[in-house]
């Protein structure tokens, strides 16, 4: 009988520029990894199975707490069996602006022995892939005129359980917090969130540059890999003066820019996409007129929303359940959420717009009145007492303050660079369109107006033209 050895996170051996190496901690024997990520129906046996490994193995590697409840989007540690899994052996994490022949290169490899090692159809590579690249010590690129080989690094994710600190993450794993903060880009290292990935860098990341066009000098995305219903941010830096466009998703992407040199772009990944890789296309044109294109393939996760409640609508269902009165309302808040204002009035995290409870979540769907009508829901609900004070969660300008037959009593504030926020079914509204609000300030009272159960405050979001989740702007800052 097979005994299965006792392997703990704490036993990650991170062997300098080696990639990932997981060595048991009472033998010699050595484990390569790659990441899966849990889709919707998944259960840990079925994927032990597809890894020819045991649910148990990945429970330990994970170190999970309740191997029952997986999430959609989790990211598991899994063992690779038939790869050849010496101490040499490592695994490279595809980041944005790379392209194979940099990778291989940057190892030592070919691009066509990589494509081998994991069974890849063709040269394209995704961000965040996990590839098996051999592996070898990296060898340094041979720059014209530059020594600085790039370094190549060991990377192992992890996913924060509730109650974990990043100071005791670091600890874990033997690595000093500000290098996990930077490989992050984490803004405030105070708030970290259960479910987050964390990347836990050995070394510095690579610098590989070969898949980015010359007038680029950088090119990152925020988070690394895109779930549906959440924010993305794309960041472009030239060394040179240029004219920036790009596209994902069918979305065109507005970049805002004071220098012509630093890009950033925000979108918003619409509820509804399927998981898998989609292209983000950019074109380049400097200032001599000569035209580039870059182009990244982006992966997108599934978001875990849920089927969740049904809601019994009181008043005159004959108009609040009307779907030409739901449309023409719909498309008024449209044409406002929509626009893009290259001016930033938001700066580092939102704030919460009441200090009420959080009764219903972003993105699950819900019926109304025994399931003749259902929508997804796209906001965070508060409930709290009729008065209870709605506050603006960051700076910007009043656009539209209105009573909506559906939305009520409604407040939307334009925050600059594509990013909206709207206060639905409020008491009262202190603001006028036009109006400059502060973060904190007072606009409105939670309240009952239009089609709700009960007094409680609607939070929506739009990025870019499409509605995401507002919590994750109170973690995340996206203004930089
Ligand atoms: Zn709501």
């Amino acid at each position: 009988m097979a005994v299965v050895r006792r392997i703990c996170l704490l036993c990650i051996v991170l062997l300098g520029c080696a990639g990932i190496s997981i060595q048991a901690q009472d033998s010699e024997s050595q484990l390569t990894v790659t990441i899966h990520v849990v889709q919707r129906g998944e259960y840990l046996t079925a994927i032990a199975d597809l890894y020819d490994t045991t649910a148990d193995v990945i429970a330990r590697l994970n170190n999970l707490l309740d191997p029952s409840s997986l999430e959609v989007g989790q990211r598991l540690l899994v063992p690779i069996s038939g790869v050849d899994a010496g101490p040499s052996s490592g695994l490279h994490i595809v980041r944005p602006g790379e392209s194979l022949a940099a990778i291989a290169s940057a190892y030592g490899t070919t691009p066509e022995a990589i494509m081998q090692l994991n069974n890849l159809p063709d040269t394209t590579i995704y961000i965040g892939l996990v590839l098996n690249v051999g592996l070898l010590a990296p060898t340094p690129a041979p720059a014209a005129g530059q020594s600085v080989a790039p370094e190549v690094t060991s990377i192992v994710t992890h996913t924060v359980v509730p109650g974990e600190t990043l100071f005791r993450i670091a600890q874990t794993y033997g690595v000093e917090l500000a290098t996990i903060v930077s490989a992050n880009s984490l803004e405030n290292p105070q708030v970290i969130y259960p479910n987050q990935t964390l990347i836990i860098p050995g070394v510095t990341p690579p610098q590989i540059v070969d898949g980015l066009p010359p007038p680029i000098a950088s090119f990152d995305i925020l988070p690394i890999v895109l779930t549906e219903g959440q924010t993305a941010r794309f960041r472009v830096v030239s060394n040179q003066p240029i004219a920036l466009t790009g596209t994902m998703l069918s979305q065109t992407l507005n970049f805002s820019t004071a220098d012509n040199l630093l890009f950033i772009g925000l979108m918003g990944v619409p509820v509804g996409t399927q998981p898998g890789i989609y292209p983000a296309d950019f074109s380049i044109m400097d200032s001599a007129g000569n035209n580039y294109t870059m182009s990244a393939n982006v992966r997108v996760a599934a978001g875990g929303y849920v089927l969740a409640e049904d809601i019994l609508v009181t008043g005159d269902s004959n108009i609040l359940l009307d779907p030409g009165v739901e449309q023409a309302e719909e498309n008024t808040l449209r044409a406002f959420m929509s626009q893009f204002n290259p001016e930033r009035y938001f700066e580092g995290q939102f704030g919460l717009p009441a200090a009420a409870t959080i009764t219903s979540g972003f993105g699950n769907s819900r019926s109304y009145n025994a399931g003749s009508t259902i929508r997804v829901h796209l906001g965070t609900d508060f409930g709290g007492a009729p008065g209870t004070p709605v506050f603006a969660p960051a700076a910007g300008r009043v656009v539209l303050a209105d009573m909506l037959n559906i939305r009520g009593l409604a407040t939307v504030i334009d925050h600059g660079w594509g990013v909206y926020s709207g206060y639905w079914h409020q008491t009262e509204q202190y603001v006028r369109p036009g109006d400059l609000v502060q973060t904190g300030q007072v606009i409105g009272t939670i309240g009952s107006s239009g089609r709700v159960s009960g007094p409680h405050l609607h939070w929506e979001m739009w990025v870019n033209g499409t509605p995401i989740d507002p919590m994750e702007w109170t973690i995340i800052s996206f203004s930089s």
